[in-house]
């Protein structure tokens, strides 16, 4: 084939989760009893005043463009959640974007802030399409490695030393995928000090906000002194009202730069699709009992997940502090992440995300995911153990 593609595409990987995503669904076309652990994907169904919502919506004929913005209920809706949980004040009408979903959130956010060869650090292991969207436009991904021992936190330190002129934004997801941690005061006040010393731009993801545990609250960057004028916020309802497939997402922040976001929702996606933002609506101001069950539910298959991997043979994995994953760490096995991941999916239909495609740190750790049934976990622990026992019998006859 002679036609050239963009040079942006080199070093950009297909995604790895949604990857795994595919593979799952092809498997159970083919009729594989696969037990799926790989995907951030609830397997509740979407809440039902959330579905109603949308339901009316589209009767009532709402099926047409709306602002690009977003429909004004639900910008008033994301606003209001804002100032109320988040203690993050933004004007409705010049301050928020409703886009399809947060990757699209994302995309546009860096989009906004990035001009080609200019650098985000992300701490990493990180959600795979972080670095990809930088290489998208053009610009650089620059990993901060985070350590196990520290807990997954982030140090003024250590972004200290990723800083070069080149760098513009600070990519910072909490709770973070795959690691579970969620980030405290102290941390995000470190952040705020080193984003303000470097004039840079803070991007902060905060998809899994409704999922922490033991009573820990999640705290939004934007909330600290000094941090609201440089923070682009991003927010989905993917994970926190089990509505992955409606496509939905917010991005927040100061009117100078959402300014320039709009531009490109406008030229891209036009807006979000019309009946689904109502359905945004209902997901905001009338799920919290059916958030609540969920987390109490995620709490519970946390712990199954967590004891039934530190009872394998060269497994170790601490409890996640938020989000739905365990990151458990393999070394101990002799494996691989991704030789652990190919053997759990090739002897054991089980399927789990492999640490390396997290970038730097990933490496000897494998996420699994806990937003999958009760059911489905405890099959998948009995498939583990029995496979365990022949990897403790590989290391032994190697010497390990
Ligand atoms: N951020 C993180 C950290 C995620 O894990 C995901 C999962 N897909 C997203 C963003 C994107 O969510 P959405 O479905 O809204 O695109
Ligand atoms: N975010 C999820 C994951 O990390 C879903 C797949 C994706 O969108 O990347 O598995």
């Amino acid at each position: 084939m002679s036609v050239r593609v963009a040079q942006r595409f080199a070093g950009v990987e297909r995604s790895a989760t949604v990857a795994l995503l595919e593979t799952v669904q092809r498997l159970r076309r083919e009729g594989v009893e696969v037990l799926d652990l790989s995907g951030g994907e609830p397997d509740f169904a979407t809440p039902s005043p959330v579905v109603t919502a949308a339901v009316t919506a589209l009767r009532d004929g709402e099926t047409h463009y709306t602002p690009s913005r977003g429909v004004p209920e639900l910008l008033e809706a994301v606003a209001g959640k804002l100032a109320a949980e988040n203690g993050v004040a933004v004007d409705p009408e010049r301050g928020v974007i409703v886009t399809p979903s947060a990757k699209q959130a994302l995309f546009t956010a860096l989009m906004t802030l990035l001009d080609p060869g200019d650098e985000v650090i992300v701490p990493t292991p990180a959600w795979v399409s972080y670095p990809a969207m930088a290489g998208l436009i053009g610009a650089r991904a620059v990993a901060a490695e985070l350590r196990a021992d520290d807990g997954f936190r982030m140090s003024r330190r250590m972004l200290e030393e990723r800083v070069t002129g080149r760098t513009r934004v600070l990519l910072v997801n909490t709770p973070a995928n795959p690691t579970g941690h969620v980030l405290d005061r102290e941390e995000a006040e470190e952040i705020v000090a080193f984003a303000v010393e470097h004039d840079l731009a803070l991007v902060v993801d905060e998809i899994y906000e409704k999922i922490v545990y033991d009573g820990g609250a999640h705290l939004s960057l934007a909330s600290l002194p000094g941090a609201a004028e440089r923070t682009l916020t991003v927010n989905g309802f993917s994970k926190a009202y089990a509505m992955t497939g409606w496509r939905l997402g917010y991005l927040a922040g100061p009117e100078p730069l959402i300014a320039q976001a709009l531009k490109v929702q406008e030229h891209t996606v036009s807006c979000a699709t019309s009946f689904v933002q109502r359905a945004g609506v209902a997901a905001l101001t009338r799920t919290a009992d059916d958030v609540a069950a969920m987390l109490k539910e995620y709490a519970v298959r946390r712990e199954m997940t967590v004891a039934a991997l530190n009872a394998l043979p060269g497994v170790t994995c601490a409890l996640p502090e938020g989000a739905f994953y365990a990151f458990a760490d393999v070394r101990g096995t002799g494996l691989t992440s991704a030789a652990f991941a190919q053997r759990l999916l090739d002897e054991a239909a089980v399927t789990v995300a492999p640490g390396s495609a997290f970038g730097p740190g990933g490496e000897g750790y494998v996420r699994l995911s806990f937003a999958a049934s009760r059911e489905v976990l405890e099959a998948a622990a009995e498939r583990l153990t029995r496979l365990a026992g022949g990897w403790a019998a590989d290391a032994g006859a190697r010497g390990n």
